[in-house]
């Protein structure tokens, strides 16, 4: 690998270590979760953590897998349960380069309900017109809810389609990007829209965005300019600055 190539690499793992900090401060992880990126020299690997709470990652935790999930270099350290939901992704989604998991609260009560999960504000238009979701028991029946094999990844890939976030029944949720800056701006809105749906329904009807105001809010706020900003104020907030 030569010098550009290991600058590019280093500087996409600082951003990942970054963003697992980014989004346990903003309260979208907690002790639980994860984030990987698409490794920048090789598409047939991605990188994410060791088994470790997101707050808590630095540079040296960070693992490579192929796309099926498998570590390249293990050294005895424990590896989250549910890698195969990144493998998954990233096997059937060729342009993603970041995938988020997260248990958000906010998030449940639009899995389990049949209440749809929709833009309704214009920072909430990054997570799409349709936010599918993925419900485990249809298909593998009573489990423990955990994505800890190829057919759960694959079939929770084949649920989010080539839409941007998914809702996990009973669980969580997963969201992509391009970059994991992108990957990081979804699913920090995503939890604020949700939030933002049920105090507005406490009210009454909701006038949601249609979806050429979600297209064009969304190109706006995928613009650096957009990015650039969030990224530098949540990396202050938590301390990577
Ligand atoms: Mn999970």
């Amino acid at each position: 690998m030569n010098e550009n190539n290991n600058v590019a690499v280093e500087s996409a793992l600082a951003d990942l270590v970054r963003a697992n900090r980014i989004l346990a401060n903003e309260g979208v992880m907690d002790g639980f979760g994860h984030v990987s990126i698409r490794h920048p020299a090789d598409p047939g690997r991605y990188i994410l953590s060791r088994s470790l709470s997101p707050e808590l990652v630095t540079r040296d935790d960070l693992m490579e897998f192929s796309l099926d999930d498998t570590p390249v270099d293990p050294r005895g350290r424990s590896m989250y349960a549910e890698r195969a939901i990144h493998g998954g992704i990233y096997r059937a989604r060729p342009e993603v380069n970041a995938v988020v998991h997260n248990h958000s609260t906010a998030l449940i009560p639009f899995g389990v309900t049949g209440m749809p999960l929709r833009a309704i504000f214009h920072m909430g238009a990054v997570i799409g017109s349709e936010v599918p979701i993925w419900d485990s028991r249809p298909e593998f029946g009573d489990t423990n809810l955990l994505v800890t094999d190829h057919e759960k990844g694959m079939s929770l890939a084949k649920a989010l389609g080539p839409r941007r976030a998914a809702l996990m029944r009973g669980h969580g949720c997963v969201v992509t990007g391009e970059s994991v800056r992108e990957a990081v701006f979804v699913a920090v809105y995503m939890q604020a829209n949700a939030e933002l749906v049920m105090r507005s329904r406490s009210l009454g009807e909701v006038n949601y965005l249609s979806d050429g105001e979600i297209r064009l809010a969304a190109d706006h706020l995928f613009k650096p300019l957009s990015q650039d900003r969030a990224w530098e104020y949540w990396s202050r907030r938590a301390g990577c600055a």
